[in-house]
């Protein structure tokens, strides 16, 4: 299916311009000068790879700048009557907070009602990735993946629901009331109706366990 609507598409994807090469040996350089700042010896053994590994580590943990979102979806997107809701519960993601670059990690929920046109069910864990592998706050990053498909599928609602363990909070000790957060974007029909979102909720709080 041919998709029309693609500045807006960009604009929530707003990061996608970086078309630029991620400089890697900069990121070296940055890595071994924290090691000296630090009192440690980069050029000791077990450091003396450590900046080519983080600059690596890098470029894998943040390559969701550098995804075209609709080179992920183009081929996945179909016209469909179903007029149920589409749940896709548990999507795991990693992502790096932008205040301390330390790992976020949780769980997705993402339901849309269909308007006459789906997206493949796999897709939805890509786009949740792709948005995941930037530097992210977890409101933000909610937020983009319901406008994103509200804007892709124009569907009769988005819900999208994320918990989050914060590691900066966590390995700190400092807020740990701050720690594990639920964020949820709620458009359309999930934002009107108190019944769907409820539907919502219920399909996603049943049989779940703890974020770790
Ligand atoms: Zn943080």
């Amino acid at each position: 299916m041919e998709i029309k609507e693609t500045k807006p598409l960009y604009q929530i994807a707003d990061l996608f311009q970086q078309t630029e090469e991620v400089d890697q040996f900069a990121i070296q350089q940055a890595v071994a000068n924290i090691l000296r700042a630090i009192g440690e010896d980069p050029e000791r053994e077990g450091l003396a790879r450590t900046p080519e590994r983080v600059a690596r580590m890098y470029m894998e943990l943040l390559d969701g700048y550098r995804q075209d979102p609709l080179a992920i979806v183009n081929d996945a997107l179909f016209e469909e009557t179903y007029d149920e809701m589409v749940l896709v519960r548990d999507i795991e993601f990693f992502s790096l907070c932008e205040h301390h670059l330390l790992p976020i990690m949780g769980r997705a929920h993402v339901a849309y009602f269909p308007n006459g046109r789906v997206l493949g069910l796999s897709k939805i864990p890509r786009l949740v990735d792709m948005f995941a592998h930037r530097l992210q706050v977890q409101e933000r990053m909610t937020r983009q993946i319901a406008e994103f498909l509200n804007e892709l599928l124009h569907p009769f609602g988005v819900a999208v629901v994320i918990e989050g363990l914060h590691l900066c909070s966590t390995m700190r000790g400092v807020k740990k009331h701050e720690a594990r957060m639920t964020t949820s974007t709620m458009l359309g029909a999930f934002r009107k109706s108190a019944a769907t979102r409820q539907e919502f909720l219920d399909n996603i709080s049943r049989g779940s366990v703890p974020l770790f």
